[in-house]
C-alpha cells in the first residue's frame, strides 16, 4: 500500500489513542472523587464509571494503541539505517516512554475496576496532563525533524510543565477560595493558613499530611471513628481546636464518622467543590485550614445534615 495511506491510518490512531489517554484519568479522577458519597450514591456512580472505562479502554484507546503500533512500525520501516535519522530515534524514545504510560494507566484501570483507589484526586489530576507532554514532545519533534531544535524543545518542554503545574495549583486555589461561610479570617489565621507544607509535613504523619493538607480521603471502614461512639469531643488533628461534639455523632453506614451539626459553625468554613461536575460542600477547619471532609444535606433531623469527616482529621478526647 501506499506510503501516503499508511501515513493517514497512522495519524488517526493516534489522534483516537490520545483521545483515550486524555479522558481515562479524567474517568479515574471522578470514580477516585465518588469515594466520599454515601455507599448508596457511590456505588451507582462508580458503577457507572466503571461501564464507561470499560467501553473507552477497550473500545477505544487499546486498539488505537496497537493500531498506531502496526501503521507506526510500516512507517518506520522507510527510514532505514534508522541511526540516519536521529529525530525518528528520539521520538521512539518518546513513543515507548508513551506505550509505559499506557501500561501504567492500565494498572490504574484494573484497581478500580476491582474498586480499589490507591491514587488521590489530586494525583490522578497530576497523571492526567502526562500525556499533554508526549504529546508535545512528539509533535514538535515530528514536525521539526531537527534534534538542535529539540534542544530548545526540552527547554520550552520543561518551561511548559512549569506553567502545567503552576496552573494547576492555581486552579485549585481558585476552587478552594470561594467561602460559603461568612467567617472573617484574621491575620493570625492566615498566618497558620500560610504554614509552608515542610511545617506540616513535620507536624503530621504520611497519612494525615495526604488527608488534612492534600484533601485525600481515608477508605472507608478503616478509621478509628466511624464505630466510635464515647461521649467527649472531636478536635482537629491539624491544630486541636474543638470541632464536633459525641451528642451529635451517629452512624451514617458510609464508613466514616458522622455528625449532624458541629460545635460552632465559626469552627469550620466550608467550600464549594465542583469536582466531578457536582455541586458538593467542603468542610475545613476553620482555625488551620486543614481539610475534613465534606457535608451533605441527607442527615438526620434536627439540622438535616450529614458532615461525614475523616477519622484521621479528627483526635476524640473525654469532656
Ligand atoms: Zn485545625
Amino acid at each position: 500500500m501506499n506510503y501516503l495511506v499508511f501515513k493517514s491510518l497512522h495519524i488517526i490512531s493516534v489522534v483516537t489513542w490520545f483521545a483515550g489517554l486524555f479522558y481515562m484519568p479524567r474517568l479515574f479522577v471522578y470514580f477516585a472523587e465518588a469515594e466520599t458519597r454515601i455507599p448508596t450514591e457511590r456505588k451507582i456512580l462508580q458503577d457507572q464509571y466503571k461501564i464507561m472505562q470499560r467501553r473507552l479502554w477497550y473500545g477505544i484507546t487499546w486498539p488505537s494503541a496497537i493500531a498506531v503500533l502496526i501503521f507506526g512500525s510500516t512507517l518506520a520501516s522507510q527510514f532505514w539505517p534508522i541511526t540516519q535519522y536521529p529525530w525518528l530515534v528520539l521520538k521512539l524514545i518518546f513513543v515507548a516512554g508513551l506505550y509505559a504510560y499506557h501500561i501504567f494507566l492500565h494498572s490504574i484501570f484494573n484497581q478500580q475496576q476491582d474498586n480499589n483507589t490507591s491514587f488521590s484526586p489530586m494525583a490522578l489530576r497530576i497523571i492526567n496532563e502526562i500525556s499533554t507532554i508526549f504529546l508535545v514532545a512528539i509533535v514538535f519533534l515530528v514536525v521539526l525533524k531537527n534534534v538542535l531544535s529539540m534542544v530548545y524543545g526540552i527547554v520550552g518542554l520543561f518551561v511548559f510543565v512549569a506553567i502545567l503545574l503552576t496552573a494547576i495549583k492555581a486552579y485549585k486555589k481558585i476552587r478552594e477560595n470561594e467561602v460559603l461561610n461568612s467567617d472573617q479570617i484574621t491575620l493570625d489565621k492566615l498566618k497558620l493558613i500560610n504554614n509552608s507544607s515542610d511545617d506540616w509535613k513535620q507536624k503530621l504523619n504520611e497519612e494525615e499530611y495526604q488527608i488534612l493538607r492534600m484533601c485525600g480521603t481515608e477508605r472507608p471502614f478503616s478509621g478509628e471513628y466511624y464505630l466510635f461512639f464515647e461521649v467527649g469531643l472531636y478536635a482537629c488533628a491539624g491544630c486541636g481546636h474543638e470541632l464536633f461534639s459525641s451528642e451529635t455523632k451517629y452512624n451514617s453506614g458510609s464508613g466514616w464518622p458522622a455528625f449532624y451539626d458541629v460545635v460552632g459553625t465559626e469552627n469550620v468554613r466550608l467550600i464549594e467543590d465542583q469536582s466531578i461536575g457536582m455541586k458538593r460542600i467542603e468542610v475545613r477547619c476553620a482555625h488551620c485550614d486543614s481539610h475534613l471532609g465534606h457535608v451533605f444535606e441527607d442527615g438526620p433531623h434536627p439540622t438535616g445534615l450529614r458532615y461525614c469527616i475523616n477519622s484521621i482529621a479528627l483526635k476524640h478526647h473525654k469532656p
